[in-house]
């Protein structure tokens, strides 16, 4: 018998209004290019991407900024938008936009309504507060696309207890907002939810830059390695691979043709590879290349 194919399935993260108004042409033309189907999360509300500079004082994110030179691949226009330049309202701005990713085969669901606010604060906000950002930004999904969203990906892989039970209570088929190895039903502060997790496999472009000599010409060795018969799910970022990143992105594309790698949206391996999926933990906690810490999924609980 021969080995089953390896199977990707391209989460896209979309972060910004830069990233939406020129990043998703751009990775549209790309996944037309190479017949690949994704699954692309929006931000609908405001643009406040200039308040993350207060992270600058955080621990390890001016290295990272520095690192990545974060000015350059976002933009300086990005980096001032809800600081000096009032923010941007990306839903109701570029509502064609985000439709023409529906138009063009792929599948769609929820990033979040402010990616700053939800990337800061989450762990501070009371459950009104987190439904309202969740419920906010439905509102708008329903309004460009009409109908209620499927799915949903929580910015910079940032949960808690509280922002899963609100998941729980969407009728969501499936959410992608962790890193780990497979699909499995979370479990967080001794609470047992419902919503299947799709996690993310593979580490992101800009976490792996920079460290241990990583860079655009042989980050791509990089992924070769990491793939694996089954599924991998691969975070690419609007920003990043639509943008600066996008010539590399094209050369990785290419090596995974040359090795028959299947392409499913996230929806598809859900159903293929969430059947009897495990429960397991679920916690915050740091990894290599990421200044603040992301939702890891732990080892598998008793049933
Ligand atoms: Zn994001």
């Amino acid at each position: 018998m021969s080995e089953p194919l390896p199977t990707i399935a391209l989460k896209v993260d979309v972060d910004t209004f830069i990233g939406t108004r020129d990043g998703i042409p751009n990775l549209l033309r790309i996944l037309q290019q190479f017949g690949i189907r994704a699954t692309f999360y929006f931000s609908l509300g405001p643009d406040n991407s200039g308040k993350a500079i207060r992270r600058i004082f955080r621990k390890g994110f001016l290295k990272k900024m520095l690192r990545t030179r974060a000015p350059s691949m976002y933009g300086l226009r990005t980096m001032l938008y809800g600081t000096l330049l009032p923010p941007p309202d990306i839903g109701k701005q570029l509502p064609g936009v985000i439709f023409s990713t529906k138009q063009a085969g792929h599948e769609v669901g929820i990033h979040c309504w402010d990616h700053v606010k939800w990337h800061d604060y989450l762990s501070r906000y009371p459950k009104q507060a987190i439904f309202r950002e969740l419920d906010q930004a439905s509102t708008v999904f329903e309004e460009i696309f009409g109908y209620h969203t499927r799915t949903t990906a929580a910015p910079g892989w940032t949960v808690t207890a509280d922002s899963l039970e609100i998941q729980d209570s969407m009728g969501l088929a499936y959410c992608s907002d962790a890193r780990g190895t497979c699909p499995f039903f979370p479990e967080m502060n001794g609470r047992r939810f419902t919503t299947l997790q799709i996690p993310s496999t593979w580490p992101t472009m800009d976490e792996l830059l920079g460290e241990n000599g990583i860079t655009p010409e042989n980050i791509n060795d990089q992924y070769l390695q990491l793939l694996k018969t089954g599924l991998n799910v691969h975070t690419i970022h609007a920003e990043l691979e639509g943008n600066a990143l996008s010539d590399t992105f094209v050369g990785l594309l290419h090596l995974l043709a040359e090795r028959n790698v299947r392409f499913v949206t996230l929806a598809e391996a859900a159903d293929e590879f969430g059947a009897d999926a495990p429960s397991c933990d679920l916690r915050m906690g740091y990894i290599e290349g990421r200044a603040m810490p992301v939702a890891i999924q732990g080892s598998t609980t008793a049933m």
